[in-house]
């Protein structure tokens, strides 16, 4: 159903966002592959998605710099002929309790998880405007809908993505363009890698499924909203979450 679309995926070197590009190579996706540290693993994800006989190449900018995300949205929409799917994952962690939290790890993750997304959309959103058609999907967390402690930053970032994602799923109806949101649980990624032993159990025991998700488990949600599938669902939020949060 997607075979010949294009998709930017941000963020798509590793974990979550390299199993979404990949997956939407195998559906037959073109896929420009986005990533702000290292080029070799992003070129590597961008090989993996070839081995589908797609088109894949990979873009370096800083998702948080709007000129960089223009320049982006430009280079690719010419090289595919146009932007089907944008799926904004990249994301960060400055995680420290709300009275030892610095302005700086506010500002840092406001910045990417939640001004990226708006950077990244409003660029996209104007080729698929003209287009009259498109698919903007947004990886949230869970706990920006329940909240975490130690996670002031990230949580009020993706809880507002989730209101981001509903604003302008309403905004851009009547152009076709459909906007979700997945929010994952804990998935096993260098992001939760970083957790210790102790803080990986109390998760554990929050999920009713018993083990932490996969990339994949994500990559899944993300490919059926980004086919023709969902196109009636617009301004939803999918937790993928082996049942932790209902
Ligand atoms: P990860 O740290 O493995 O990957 C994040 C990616 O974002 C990396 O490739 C990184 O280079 C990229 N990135 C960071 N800052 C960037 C910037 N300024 N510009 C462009 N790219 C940038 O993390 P992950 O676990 O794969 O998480 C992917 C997404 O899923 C994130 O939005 C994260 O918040 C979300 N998420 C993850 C989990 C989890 O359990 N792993 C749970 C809920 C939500």
């Amino acid at each position: 159903m997607l075979k010949g679309q294009s998709a930017l995926v941000t963020g798509g070197s590793r974990g979550i966002g390299k199993a979404i590009a990949v997956e939407l190579a195998k559906q037959g996706v073109n896929v420009a592959v986005n990533y702000s540290g290292n080029r070799e693993k992003a070129e590597e994800v961008a090989n993996s998605c070839r081995k589908y006989d797609v088109e894949a190449f990979t873009w370096k900018a800083d998702i948080s710099k709007e000129e960089e995300v223009k320049t982006m949205l430009k280079e690719v929409t010419s090289a595919f002929g146009g932007l089907d799917i944008l799926v904004n994952n990249a994301g960060i962690t400055r995680d420290n309790l709300m009275m030892r939290m610095k302005e700086d790890d506010w500002d840092d993750v406001m910045n990417i998880n939640l001004k990226g997304v708006f950077f990244c959309s409003k660029a996209a959103a104007r080729t698929m405007s003209k287009q009259r058609s498109g698919k903007i999907i947004n990886i949230a967390s869970v706990v920006g809908l329940t909240g975490n402690p130690g996670q002031a930053n990230y949580t009020a970032a993706k809880a507002g993505v989730i209101g981001l994602t509903k604003t302008m799923a309403k905004e851009f109806a009547s152009r076709n363009i459909q906007v979700n949101a997945v929010a994952p649980g804990f998935i096993a990624t260098d992001m939760t890698e970083q957790m210790s032993e102790e803080a990986r159990d109390a998760v554990l025991s929050q999920i009713p499924a018993s083990h932490l998700g996969k990339p994949d488990d994500v990559a899944h949600a993300v490919t059926f909203l980004a086919s023709s599938s969902a196109g009636y669902i617009t301004g939803q939020t999918i937790n993928v979450d082996g049942g932790m949060v209902m």
